[in-house]
């Protein structure tokens, strides 16, 4: 990250040396923007606070509109400026840590010169009366600067992902999710109308303004979406995200006449971590059970927090000896787990061996809908405990 930081200031004082000095429009265009991008930032403040205080992966920002249409209009330092003007105000609103936010700024500043070399590569800008091949042209270089935006910050933030990260990144921690992308290619899009319409019409800008606006509370409700089947604590599915996918798997095993195993993953004697090292630590070994259900099963597996200490997994296309082997691995996994964490007191510790036992249930062998299946595997849940812990047990016919 310091490494991240230290070529984006050579790059900032190379730039600034280097850079034919601005001109009056220029200084025209700044003002602009930076006033857009102020009125967005503060029209958004509260929604971008809420957002914020329940993401925990990568940030995406739509202020993000005004850095890239500056970065392709401006001269780069002024674009740097501004960049570095709003990311001052957005830190104000959603206080992060610095080291952080230093991080994220450096990324959007290399992204910035990336994307700017690449324009100005293609020569001068002049979006107003073109024929057709010159708007083509216009059209293959904005996107073409877009992609060289996008892609510069997936690089430099996977990166940040994976340093950061305390268990192994996954890949959805590195690239980011769905979601968090396709924000991304909104900003880029709506940030390159703004260019041109700065360039040609600035004061329509003021319904760019709105359009980012309403862009958030559009982000917002699209996250919201998301959090309502995830499990906060672990980012896995709660019951009703698992419920909504198993069921869809479960009609399919059955129209393609296929198997399909459900597994109960119960970690035992739970609460003595609570008790001995305190909820925090419970929290983390939770944390850690979760990565290792991920890392144990398939991509297509659906993996869900059933409750407290208990996992739910829907294996598509398993059978009944397929299903004993991935509980085999699953309990393994975990008993293999090394998780870092605090006692009560607040000091290190670490807790391993942990033990499982698991249940496991196959349509159609053992039922034949999702609720009596997840009975099944749960009564074979129950034999594991009775049978001494730690084991896999498969439900009876
Ligand atoms: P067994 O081997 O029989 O499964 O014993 P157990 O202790 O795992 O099971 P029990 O059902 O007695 O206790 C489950 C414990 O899980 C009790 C509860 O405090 C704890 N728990 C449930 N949800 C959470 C959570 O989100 N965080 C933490 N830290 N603990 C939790
Ligand atoms: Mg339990
Ligand atoms: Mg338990």
């Amino acid at each position: 990250m310091m490494l991240c930081d230290l070529v984006a200031v050579a790059f900032i004082v190379f730039v600034t040396v280097t850079a034919p000095g601005p001109v009056r429009s220029d200084w025209f265009r700044f003002a602009t923007l930076a006033v857009c991008a102020t009125v967005h930032l503060q029209l958004s403040r509260r929604q971008e606070e809420r957002r914020r205080s329940r993401k925990r992966t990568v940030q995406i920002d739509l202020v993000g509109i005004w850095s890239f249409a500056g970065v392709v209009v401006l001269p780069i330092h002024l674009a740097m400026l501004a960049i570095v003007l709003s990311r001052t105000q957005r830190w104000f609103v959603a206080r992060r840590p610095l080291y952080r936010y230093i991080f994220s700024t450096s990324s959007v500043l290399l992204a910035a010169v990336a994307t700017h070399e690449t324009v100005t590569a293609f020569g001068p800008r002049v979006w107003s009366q073109l024929d057709v091949t010159g708007s083509i042209t216009a059209f293959g270089i904005l996107m073409l600067a877009g992609l060289v935006y996008f892609a510069s910050q997936a690089v430099v933030i996977g990166a940040g992902a994976i340093l950061l990260s305390t268990t192994r990144p996954t890949l959805r921690g590195v690239l980011g999710t769905k979601e968090d992308n396709e924000l991304e290619v909104l900003t880029i899009a709506l940030g390159t109308v703004g260019a041109i319409l700065l360039v040609n019409v600035p004061a329509t800008l003021v319904i760019m303004v709105a359009v980012g606006v309403i862009a958030n509370n559009i982000a917002e409700v699209r996250q919201l979406q998301v959090d309502v089947r995830t499990d906060s604590k672990t980012g896995l599915l709660n019951m009703r995200g698992w419920r909504e996918v198993a069921e869809r798997e479960m009609n399919r095993a059955n129209r393609d006449d296929l198997p399909c195993a459900l597994l109960m993953v119960d970690l035992d004697h739970f609460k003595n971590i609570n008790d001995t090292w305190g909820h925090p630590a419970g929290d983390d070994v939770l944390e850690y059970v979760a990565h290792a259900l991920r890392s144990a099963t398939r991509p297509s597996d659906v993996i869900g927090r059933f409750g407290g200490e208990e996992f739910v997994l829907l294996l598509p296309d398993a059978d009944t000896e397929e299903a004993s082997a991935a509980g085999e691995r699953i309990r393994q996994k975990i008993s293999e787990l090394h998780v870092p964490t605090t006692d009560k007191r607040g000091g290190p510790v670490a807790i391993s061996e942990r033990t499982t036992s698991i249940g496991v249930a196959v349509y159609p062998v053992h039922a034949s809908a999702l609720d009596s299946l997840l009975q099944k595997a749960d009564a074979a849940v129950y034999e594991a405990k009775e049978g001494g812990r730690n084991q896999v047990r498969m439900a009876t016919i």
